[in-house]
């Protein structure tokens, strides 16, 4: 189970993550979703220490989750990330092999399988030499879910993958998202659609800086729910 208990964050006195408690089973695909500056991208980067929180516990399988980073891949947002520098497809995913096993172990014959069965399981190994900042924006997030999943972990967060993504690179992403599900691994993804695709999730959590609701898509995208978290002209449109 991942456990997550009271956890806040402050910047610079503002609260943006007001005592955040919420439950999920291993193995479950789990949709975070709420209105922009909820708090969903500072939830997520608290749980993995990337930001101080005031106070909180988190735990995966009943330790904390800070020592258990190895087996936790995270892909933010990819907005925030900056593309410039001139590393290739192929050396994005081997990077997190290096960190992983140390620099001599990253070469070995294993982890150059590693590599290429993600690049191809997400349709990218023709592309492996192309520099990242090349690609368009779906290419380059099925570059960074390549390296998440070269990673093999147990713990996956990925911070709007859809976002500004074509449709097959949609259709991929949904794809393998099912696929790490039926493996058992346990999947947190921050989406801001409100539509038909949160019907992909076993349960969701509705976020604005406190957990206003958590539970089946039935349960959560309520017109009283929507309207506690976005207000009353949003709320009209979706419920
Ligand atoms: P979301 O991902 O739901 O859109 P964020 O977690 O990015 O929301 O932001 C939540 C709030 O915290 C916003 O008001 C944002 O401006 C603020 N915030 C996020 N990151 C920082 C930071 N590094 N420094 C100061 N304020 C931040
Ligand atoms: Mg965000």
């Amino acid at each position: 189970m991942l456990e997550i208990q009271n956890l806040s964050v402050d910047f610079k006195g503002n609260c943006a993550l007001d005592r955040v408690s919420f439950f999920v089973p291993l193995g479950q695909l789990v949709g975070i979703i709420g209105p922009n500056g909820a708090g969903k991208s500072t939830l997520v980067q608290a749980m993995l220490h990337l930001v101080p929180a005031t106070q909180g516990v988190v735990r995966f399988k009943s330790m904390p989750l800070k020592r258990q980073l190895r087996q936790t891949a995270y892909v933010p947002q990819r907005s925030r990330v900056d593309w410039d520098y001139p590393v290739t497809v192929w050396n994005v995913v081997m990077m997190a092999q290096t960190m992983q096993t140390g620099l001599f172990k990253g070469f070995s014959q294993q982890a150059q399988q590693q590599v290429r069965a993600a690049l191809e399981r997400v349709e990218m190994y023709d592309l492996r030499d192309r520099p990242i900042g090349e690609l368009s924006g779906g290419q380059q997030q099925r570059v960074f879910l390549a390296r998440a999943l070269a990673k093999e972990a147990e713990l996956l967060i990925f911070d709007e993958p859809f976002t500004g993504v074509d449709r097959k690179t949609e259709d991929i992403i949904f794809d393998i998202f099912q696929e790490l599900r039926s493996e058992g691994k346990t999947l947190l993804v921050i989406s801001h659609d409100l539509g038909e695709s949160l019907a992909i999730y076993d349960q969701l959590l509705l976020l604005n800086k406190r957990l206003i609701a958590q539970g089946t898509r039935q349960e959560v995208v309520t017109s009283d729910n929507l309207e506690r978290a976005y207000g009353r002209g949003l709320a009209r449109v979706f419920a």
